[in-house]
């Protein structure tokens, strides 16, 4: 299967540069312009390799290095700047960045980390989350519960996904709506409960109820039957 890597980069000469490079190499590239588009490419898909520039519009790599690492994933990210100070280099490093490579640098060089580090992803195959007879493929985006296929739109798949790396947990449907809708949650809106329903459906139509509601409090996936 082809490696899948997403350049966060917001400097197009280099970015378009890196994406012809590494395709002609065989990868697999998306191109996220800033911090607001990276974080959406992060969460809603599964990559094998990051490479995350420092300064970036809307938020920088730190920041989005820290929530992702905050939310347990383990995807290697390959920091890519123009600072070059030792203490910047620790910073990245201590933050949870795999690697470092200061610009300018040369593509064999990018190269050989992007190896190193697609070697080490495919060894630890991080590539799907599961729950009991539930599973979800997160480079194919497949979805299946007691072996059959479930169909889910983009969104009840973002809302699955997000779920499920959060099982047990009390989670509000303020979290839920700025996490999947990436907008404020008004309270109002019934848009949450009608997707929870819909994925609810398909996923009862092959076993126990899975998402919990939880009087006041949100919603549950897994966990004791309320
Ligand atoms: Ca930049």
């Amino acid at each position: 299967m082809s490696v899948r890597i997403l350049l966060i980069e917001d400097e197009d000469e280099i970015a378009d540069f890196l994406v012809r490079g590494l395709r002609e190499e065989g990868f697999v590239v998306e191109r996220a312009a800033d911090g607001q588009e990276g974080w959406h490419q992060l969460k809603t898909s599964a990559w094998d390799v990051v490479l995350l520039d420092w300064w970036l519009p809307v938020t920088d790599g730190l920041a989005l290095l820290r929530r992702f690492r905050q939310q347990n994933q383990v995807t290697p990210v390959l920091f890519l700047t123009a600072r070059d100070a030792v203490s910047d280099r620790v910073k990245g490093l201590d933050n949870g960045a795999d690697d470092y490579l200061c610009k300018p640098f040369a593509f064999d060089e990018l190269l050989a980390r992007v190896r190193v580090l697609a070697r080490r992803q495919s060894q630890s195959g991080f590539t799907a989350l599961s729950y009991q007879d539930l599973s979800v493929n997160l480079a194919s985006q497949r979805v299946e519960r007691s072996g059959q296929r479930i169909e889910l739109t983009s969104r009840e798949y973002a809302l699955l996904v997000f779920m499920l790396r959060h099982p047990g947990e009390v989670l509000s449907r303020t979290r839920i709506y700025e996490h999947v809708w990436e907008e404020r949650y008004d309270g109002l809106s019934n848009t949450l409960e009608v997707h929870v329903m819909e994925l609810r459906r398909k996923l009862e139509a092959y076993g126990p109820r899975l998402i919990h509601t939880l009087r006041n409090r949100g919603y549950r996936f897994g966990g004791e039957d309320t």
